[in-house]
């Protein structure tokens, strides 16, 4: 682990019968933020009750551990981490106890001061038992000098940067905290009387939750048995909203950010297919991450969407290799090109981004070799240069293939007769954006600065876990 890292979703509900169960919900339908480990951690009847695997929602849960978990008020995590990296110390939400009792906390997002933080606070005695940049604020926590509860976790965010919306439970409080700049997004719903703090909307729908509002970036809300109230303990910054969750991350059926997702799509297909416009037959998405924007692109081009590349939706996280090695296993197993839909035609083939190059030049040759006459990719966002420092994982710089390569060089590299990227104006317009946004990894205008100091005493603590 070179860096802290996470692309998380978060759900917490508070006041709630089962509320483990409601939880299980909330999270599943957050599976695609975060497929590697899933956690629940319930409070509210006698002390806390955690339950974190590797895993999909589905496998790490069943009746009889939600039946434990049980629960009056609960928080729980998806996690997805760079593959290979033993991770199950890092897995959420962490739970200690401390002076003032019992505190879960799962984190979506990305600090970066935490390396720093976390140097300081072993100096002065702490003993860390995990990578994660997360428990930075638990050992922040513990060590304030407050004597209320509230007081105590105002002083632990106060003191860290970077992309954070946590959310925190105690015996008494469902505590929720975004940052100032507003990286990633934090939804407020209510159920039955009582609030539900998610990371997107498609949580609140599968519950029947309403939706209320975002927390606003900087707020922190807690809500106990008197209700909902807000505090603001950051100074005010220039919002920037993670403009990748409107490209990729986010399910189209949310709403994050104060939009829908899947309208920012369709905008990024119209515009795109205005910019790069191709004679061709056929539009075709890359499911899923590109099924959107082709509808745009197809309803801007005039030109037929297919549905020529299908996806198998069952492929867990692993499964049994052939002996035998087969070409292309990893992507095949995964896609499936529909030869009556491609063969002798001009296909345009439409995807959310390209970030190492590696699948969409197997998705390319698939394409060709299923008898495509020329093979066109659209790409619904502008070239990634570089990488997330705000919690989205990208791989470094180098291995960014729009890092150090030309456009004519990444066509040739995915074997497309024609590659055409989303302009960097025309994206921001399609998120309805004005300066609200984050887009470092296309733009590399960074609104924070990763601190170099204190990264060496990080790496010492990563070889002593590993
Ligand atoms: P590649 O051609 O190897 O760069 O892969 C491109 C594919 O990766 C596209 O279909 C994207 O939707 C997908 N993708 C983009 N960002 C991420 C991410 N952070 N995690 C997983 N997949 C991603």
């Amino acid at each position: 682990m070179s860096e802290f890292k996470d692309e998380c979703g978060v759900f917490g509900v508070f006041n709630q019968p089962d509320a483990a169960r409601l939880t299980y919900l909330g999270l599943y339908a957050l599976q695609h933020r975060g497929q590697e480990a899933a956690g629940i951690v319930s409070a509210g009847e006698g002390r806390f009750k955690s339950r974190k695997k590797q895993g999909y929602v589905a496998d790490v849960f069943d009746e009889d551990s939600l039946e434990k978990l049980g629960g009056r008020h609960a928080i729980g995590h998806t996690r997805y981490s760079t593959s290979g990296e033993n991770n199950a110390a890092n897995m959420q939400p962490i739970y200690i106890e401390c002076k003032y009792g019992e505190i879960a906390v799962c984190h979506n997002g990305n600090l970066v001061n935490a390396h720093l933080l976390r140097s300081e606070l072993v100096q002065r005695g702490s003993i860390f038992r995990t990578t994660s940049d997360t428990e930075v604020i638990l050992h922040l926590f513990a060590k304030s000098l407050q004597s209320q509860i509230e007081d105590a976790l105002l002083d632990a965010v106060r003191s860290i940067d970077g992309a954070f919306s946590l959310l925190f439970l105690t015996q008494e409080a469902l505590v929720g905290v975004r940052d100032p700049r507003g990286f990633r997004p934090l939804i407020i719903g209510k159920l039955k009387g009582s609030f539900v703090l998610c990371s997107e909307t498609c949580a609140l729908d599968l519950i029947d939750a309403e939706y209320v509002r975002e927390v606003e970036p900087g707020e922190m809300v807690v809500i106990d048995e008197n209700g909902l109230r807000s505090h603001f303990p950051f100074p005010k910054e220039q919002h920037r909203h993670c403009v990748f969750e409107h490209v990729y991350f986010a399910r189209p059926d949310s709403v994050v950010f104060s939009r829908g997702v899947n309208t920012s799509r369709l905008e990024m297909g119209r515009r795109l297919a205005r910019e790069t416009p191709v004679e061709a037959d056929v539009v075709i998405p890359v499911p899923d991450s590109g099924v959107v924007a082709a509808v745009g692109f197809s309803q801007e081009s005039g030109l037929t969407m297919e549905f020529g590349l299908i996806r198998n939706h069952y492929v867990g996280r692993t499964f049994i290799e052939p002996r035998q090695s087969i070409r292309h296993f990893g992507v095949k197993v995964k896609l499936n090109p529909v030869r009556s839909i491609i063969e002798g035609r001009r296909v345009v083939l439409v995807d959310d981004s390209i970030v190492r190059g590696t699948t969409s030049k197997k998705i390319v040759g698939m394409v060709r070799n299923a008898g495509a006459k020329e093979v066109h990719f659209r790409v619904s966002s502008p070239p990634t240069t570089g990488p997330c420092h705000y919690g989205v994982d990208t791989p470094k710089r180098e291995e960014l293939i729009a890092s150090s390569q030309s456009v004519d060089a990444i066509t040739q590299f995915i074997g497309a007769d024609s590659l055409g990227y989303l302009s960097h104006d025309a994206l921001v317009a399609s998120v309805n954006g004005n300066d609200d946004f984050c887009t470092a990894c296309f733009s590399g205008d960074y609104p924070i600065r990763i601190p170099e100091s204190g990264r060496d005493q990080m790496k010492l603590f990563e070889k002593v876990r590993e």
